[in-house]
């Protein structure tokens, strides 16, 4: 705790844009604004901070900006940040346009950034926003419900396509390190299977087998389930594509691949994620109006609580072996 009241409060988003970053930055600013305290928008990430690139904040100008995807004060990596120098010289612009603190809308790589400017003497608070919900020290991640609910979509579309002929719909949706949104996906719309990088597989028992095994079921519509980690991680296993041409050749049933890629970045934020934005932007701002900072935000059992950002970034995230279970019980 310092004994100095905050005065100006900077706001950023950096690393990969997730859908209720404006609804965070909004609430940051309305927040502060209504506590006497100055907002600071600061674009680009980190890159504003090195390029002193940014504006003052009103109550109006986070208006009409709730409802839209992506992040209105941009977003960006900053190479630059990372090196001792970036920080410092980070650091001082904070101070030469009297930002006594900061908060971090982004990820893991984002909250390192905040970790290094809080020990240089910027208080931060981390925001965890990201789609892929793997931030380990929270439970959700804003913009992780919206990601989902267009991967739901656009797999119910393919559902009804497969469905009509007879087809295998192979779908790669993202998560690099976290197969959360397959996971669920995968309940949401009925998956056969789905893959993730956290859990070892084997196409032979997890896919041709079950396939087999479901046809003499009278079932030969199939939607197949694969995060872009599971292609990333493991160099010798074949990309979508090349998955529906094996399932085609082993199965005989006529499989085709869809990589959904940045679609599920965009959109308009869902209600869950407005909410948790509006709620851990408030948040942030009480921490650093009590003094506190280099605290990372996140939900535990539901509540948002906070954590020292090392000793959030230090926590080992667990694929929901209960999801897996469900998942691969009823999908026969
Ligand atoms: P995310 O925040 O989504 O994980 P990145 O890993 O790309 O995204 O990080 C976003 C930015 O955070 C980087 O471009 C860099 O400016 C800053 N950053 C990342 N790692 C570090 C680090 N170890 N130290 C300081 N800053 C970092």
């Amino acid at each position: 705790m310092s004994g100095k009241k905050v005065q100006t409060i900077g706001v950023l988003t950096s690393g990969g844009d997730a859908p209720g970053m404006n609804a965070a930055i909004r609430s940051v600013t309305r927040t502060a604004l209504n506590r006497g305290i100055r907002v600071k928008g600061v674009y680009k990430g980190f890159q504003g901070l090195m390029d002193s690139s940014m504006q003052d904040l009103s109550i109006r100008s986070v208006s009409n900006i709730l409802h839209e995807g992506g992040t209105t004060l941009f977003t960006a990596r900053c190479p630059e940040f990372i090196s001792d120098a970036g920080v410092e010289k980070g650091m001082q612009n904070c101070k030469a346009a009297g930002i006594d603190g900061l908060v971090v809308c982004g990820g893991d790589g984002s909250f390192r950034g905040a970790r290094d400017l809080s020990l240089k003497g910027i208080p931060c608070i981390g925001i965890p926003c990201t789609i892929d919900n793997d931030i380990s020290s929270s439970e959700y991640t804003i913009g992780f419900d919206t990601a989902l609910r267009t991967a739901m979509d656009c797999i119910d579309r393919l559902r009804d396509t497969s469905q009509s002929h007879d087809r295998c719909s192979v779908v790669e949706v993202m998560g690099r390190h976290c197969g959360d949104i397959a996971i669920h996906a995968g309940i949401a719309c009925g998956a056969l299977t789905v893959l993730v990088p956290e859990l070892k597989f084997d196409l032979e028992r997890d896919i041709i087998k079950k396939m087999n095994n479901t046809m003499t079921n009278g079932k030969h519509h199939f939607i197949i389930i694969v995060a872009e980690g599971v292609t990333h991680l493991d160099s010798n296993f074949m990309n979508a594509h090349e998955l529906a041409a094996y399932i085609e050749k082993e199965t005989g049933v006529e499989s085709r691949a869809t990589v959904l890629g940045h679609i599920q970045r965009g959109g308009t934020p869902s209600p869950r994620d407005r909410i948790l934005a509006a709620h851990m932007g408030h948040y942030s701002v009480e921490l650093l109006e009590k003094g506190i900072g280099n605290r990372l935000v996140a939900v535990q059992d539901g509540k948002i609580v906070d954590f020292d950002i090392l000793e959030g970034l230090s926590m080992k995230k667990t694929v929901d072996s209960d999801l897996v279970r469900v998942c691969n019980e009823i999908s026969i």
